[in-house]
Formats: structure tokens, sequence, C-alpha cells
């Protein structure tokens, strides 16, 4: 199948715009081989390949652009199928922006497409090359010292030691923090609910009798505010998950959170409730009584897993919570997706204009956090600040620039 990729790339500082010429004649004849076509755009420090050929040759150059040390932080834009190709017969030709103007570059792109307007003016393929073209200098893509001149080191964490379970308790919790690296704080912990024989969430709730979930997840929260107590949480912020269905089906739940928050000697402000997004948009109408009487008790709230459900953002047009946990599904390797980094950008702009505090969560790499730092995200949970850690807290690893 015919397949279309363009991609974005910084030419590494050790190599040349000479040696880009070099580069470009060799992968000609490479590419011929490989019925590759497309173009290459360089202006001096960034690079926009568009690559077509078959599925299976473009993904396997790709492949070695990503692994080649010339290219640095490359980006995958865009990938689609079409009838034809844009470049036939032009092998791979590079257009250097540094030595022909922008309106010549695109004059003879369009002269060797040789595509009719009507197709060029709606197609996505030029439109980035137009974009790549004519953008200022200024509006020039991030640049950033690259995650190896990151390091982490490790720390043990602030909190006490946990005393044991309380007697008859049915679960456990892990606490994960949420950290803001820059500020070297930590700016809250998440409790994570665990069964008795430590399993997940999924499997604590799949034991249970269906009828019982919403009790129970409501019950539950009373050992994950005691167990705070007993790790002496002290002024920081603590983060539970709950249904919103244990809100509205257990009749006096949010008074039952309320006082188990005192009995455990905390502040209904140190708490936030997170209720993911899909649970959100399915029981919004029902729901909207429920939040009102927590926000009513100065209990905070988050939305959680945001972008994973099918309206999140039509969501915010009824109700904007204190805080926006974005999902691990679009945070995962967003350091080399277009669109990914797209979204981002737009949740961000987003939720600053709604003064709404943004955690991306699920960081496994610091490519990942540096880029989301870049975006303008301040803090962050995942396994490469630390792990869940049953009953306590684990070690925390903070980023530091190398010297
Ligand atoms: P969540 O609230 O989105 O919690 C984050 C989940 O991602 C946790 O999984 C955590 O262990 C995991 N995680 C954190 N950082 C990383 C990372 O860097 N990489 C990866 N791969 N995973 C990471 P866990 O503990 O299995 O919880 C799964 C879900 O179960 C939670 O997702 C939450 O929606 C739900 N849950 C947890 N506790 C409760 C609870 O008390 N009540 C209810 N109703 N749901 C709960
Ligand atoms: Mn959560
Ligand atoms: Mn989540």
């Amino acid at each position: 199948m015919l397949t279309t990729l363009i991609y974005r790339s910084q030419l590494d500082s050790s190599c040349h715009s000479d040696a880009l010429n070099v580069l470009v004649d060799h992968a000609r004849l490479r590419n011929a081989a490989l019925g590759i076509t497309g173009i290459m755009l360089y202006n001096g420090q960034d690079i926009l390949q568009v690559l077509e050929g078959s599925e299976e040759q473009v993904e396997a150059l790709f492949q070695r652009i990503v692994m080649d040390k010339r290219h640095a932080f490359v980006v995958e834009l865009m990938r689609d199928y079409g009838p034809r190709r844009r470049f036939e017969n032009v092998g791979m030709l590079l257009f250097d922006l540094q030595i022909s103007s922008p309106k010549t570059v695109l004059q003879s792109v369009l002269r060797y497409s040789k595509l009719e307007s009507y197709i060029v003016s709606d197609d996505r393929v030029f439109k980035f090359i137009q974009s790549f073209i004519t953008r200022e200098n200024n509006a020039r893509q991030h640049r950033d010292k690259p995650a190896e001149a990151w390091t982490l080191s490790c720390e043990p964490h602030p909190l006490g030691e946990p005393l044991g379970l309380i007697a008859g308790q049915s679960c456990q919790f892990a606490l994960q923090p949420i950290v803001e690296p820059y500020e070297g704080k930590i700016s809250s912990f998440e409790m994570l609910i665990r069964g008795n024989d430590g399993g997940n969430p999924e499997q604590f709730f799949a034991n249970l009798d269906s009828a019982k979930i919403y009790e129970v997840d409501l019950q539950t929260k009373a050992y994950a505010f005691a167990l705070a107590k007993s790790l002496k949480i002290g002024s920081h912020k603590i983060a539970v998950n709950l249904l919103p269905m244990s809100l509205v089906n257990v009749p006096g739940a949010v008074e039952f959170l309320v006082e188990q928050i005192q009995l455990s000697g905390l502040q209904p402000e140190q708490v936030i409730i997170e209720v993911t997004e899909n649970e959100m948009i399915s029981g919004f109408n029902t729901f909207n009584k429920a939040i009102k009487a927590l926000r009513g008790t100065g209990i905070g709230f988050a939305i959680d897993d945001f972008g994973s459900g099918y309206a999140g953002l039509s969501l915010l047009t009824k109700f904007q919570p204190d805080k926006i946990k974005i999902d691990r599904e679009i945070i995962s390797n967003v350091h080399l997706s277009g669109p990914k980094q797209a979204i981002v950008k737009s949740i961000v702009s987003c939720c600053t204009d709604l003064e709404i505090t943004l955690v991306a969560e699920g960081i496994e790499k610091l490519e990942e956090w540096r880029w989301l730092e870049s975006a303008g995200i301040r803090r962050f949970q995942g396994f490469l600040f630390a792990r869940p850690q049953l009953n306590g807290v684990g070690d925390i690893h903070w980023p530091h620039m190398l010297r």
C-alpha cells in the first residue's frame, strides 16, 4: 500500500550542512532501489522529510532514520495512505532554505510534484511542507538539551514509616508521589487501592460482589485516610480514586468522607478525589449534585485519564475541575509523535485559560518529561520519578542536569 510518512528532526550540530548533501546523495541511490521517493527540506537546523513508498519500505527506512545519530529529536508528524505519489520520478530532492527563498522553494516543490492544484490546496502533505517553508525562524521547533544531559538521583521520601494494618482492613493502599521536578517539590501523593494479597485495583474490584462495589469503594477510603495519618502526612496533599456512582448511590457518601478525613486529622482541602473521564461523562447528570456537595466541603476534584474518552473537551464546557491528569496513552512516547504533541499543546492551552492545574501521568522516560516541561507542564507522576509503594512511599528519583 502506497504510504506517505512525514517526520521532522534536527540535524545534529556535529553534522554540517555540506554533510547533508552527501547524506541526500547516498539516500537517493538507496531510496531508488527501495522504491522510495520524496523531498527533504532543510533550514539550517530543522529537517522536514516526506517519504513515499510501500508501507514496509517506508517503515523500515524511518526506523533507520530514528536510530541515525545525525538526526536528533525525530518526531513523526504524519502517516497516511493514498492512490498516487506526490513526487513521482524525483528520487529524493533536497531543498535548502538557506540558499533559496521560501517562495522559490515552494514553487519548485509544486513544479516537481506535478499534481493538479485542486489536489494540492487541501492536501495535508503540502500543508506540512508549506508551513515548514514559510515558518518564521522565531517559531522554530523547541530546542532543548538532549535527555542524556540529565540524570536522576535517588532520595528517600520525607514521610514516616507506616504502622500495621487496622484489624479487619479489607484492602491496602500504595502511594505514588506527584512531583514538580524543577522545584524539587512533592505536590501530592496518590493512594492506589490494592487487595490484601497486593493485587491491583482491577483484581480487587473483580473479587467483590458487584452490588457492593460502590459501597466498598467509598468505605475503603477510610483506610486510605488512616494510612495517610500513620505515615505522618503533615500538610502534604493526598489524592484518592473513586467511582462517581459511589457518591451518588451510597446515602450520606460525602458526609462519610468528610467525617473520615477529620477522624484522621486531615483537612478536606488536603484531599483530592480523582474520577476518570469516562465515568464523568457517562454519569454526568446524576453526578453533578454529588460534585456540588463535594465542592461545598472543600474537597478537591480531579479528572483522571483525561483524553482517553470520547468527549473530554465537551465535558469541560459543563464542568471545570481543579486538576486534570492527562492519560498515559497520550503521554507515552509523546517526544516521538506529532499528533500527541499537538493534543498535549491544546490541553495545556485550554487548561491555562481555565486555570486548571495539569498533571502528566505515566512518565517512564526522561525524553517524555523533557518534552512535557517544554510544553509548559510542571507536575508529573510516573515510574521515572517514583513507583507506587505498598503502605508507604518509595524512593523518589529527582532529575538533575549533568555538568
Ligand atoms: P489511575 O488513577 O490512573 O492510577 C495510575 C495507574 O497507573 C496506577 O495503576 C499506577 O500504578 C500506574 N502507573 C503510575 N505510573 C506509571 C508509569 O510510569 N507507567 C505505567 N505503566 N503505569 C504507571 P494501578 O494502581 O494498577 O491503578 C489502576 C487504576 O485503578 C487507577 O488508575 C484508578 O483508576 C483505579 N483505582 C485505583 N485505586 C482505586 C480506588 O480506590 N477506587 C477506584 N474506584 N479506583 C481505583
Ligand atoms: Mn488516579
Ligand atoms: Mn490515570
